[in-house]
C-alpha cells in the first residue's frame, strides 16, 4: 500500500498520519454516534469567514471518502479528535493539524476544530481540559456535517 505523504509546515508533536498507522477507533468513538445536532447556525457563521470557507475537498479527497465509506471516515474523525484535539495540553497547539493529507484535516480547519484555540473560539469549549465524551462527539458531528455538505 502506498504511503500518503502529509505535508506539515511546522514541527509536529504527532506522528504523520498514514494508512499504516491508522488506528482503530476506541470504544468511546463507537458508542457516541447516535445523537444528532443542528449545525445550521454554526455553518452560517463559518460561511462568513473567508479563511474557513476557502477549504474545499479535492476530487482526490472525495474519491478517498467514497472508497472508504462514511462510517470509516467518521471513525477516523473520532480518532483524530480523541488523539489530536482532546489532550488537555498540546504543546504545539495551532500547528497539530496538517493542511492536507486526509479529508478530516480539511474539515477540522474549515470548521474551527483544528486546534484548541479555534475550538474554544468557534465552539466555546475551553482549552486546558480534556473535552467530555459528548463534546468530542459534537466535534465529530461537526466534521461529518462539513464532509457531507462537501461530497
Ligand atoms: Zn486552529
Amino acid at each position: 500500500m502506498k504511503k500518503r505523504k502529509v505535508i506539515d509546515d511546522g514541527p509536529s508533536l504527532f506522528p504523520e498520519w498514514n494508512e499504516e498507522t491508522e488506528a482503530e477507533p476506541g470504544p468511546a468513538a463507537e458508542e457516541v454516534q447516535t445523537k444528532s445536532y443542528d449545525h445550521t447556525a454554526l455553518f452560517e457563521r463559518l460561511a462568513q469567514s473567508a479563511f474557513r470557507s476557502k477549504f474545499k475537498l479535492s476530487a482526490k479527497d472525495k474519491a478517498y471518502i467514497q472508497g472508504k465509506g462514511m462510517a470509516t471516515i467518521r471513525s477516523h474523525a473520532a480518532d483524530f479528535v480523541a488523539k489530536r484535539l482532546a489532550p488537555a495540553v498540546i504543546p504545539n497547539d495551532g500547528k497539530q493539524t496538517p493542511m492536507r493529507g486526509h479529508p478530516v484535516f480539511l474539515a477540522q480547519h474549515a470548521t474551527g476544530c483544528c486546534c484548541r484555540g479555534c475550538f474554544a473560539k468557534w465552539h466555546h469549549i475551553p482549552a486546558g481540559r480534556v473535552p467530555t465524551a459528548e463534546e468530542q462527539q459534537y466535534a465529530v458531528s461537526v466534521l461529518m456535517e462539513w464532509i457531507t455538505r462537501q461530497v
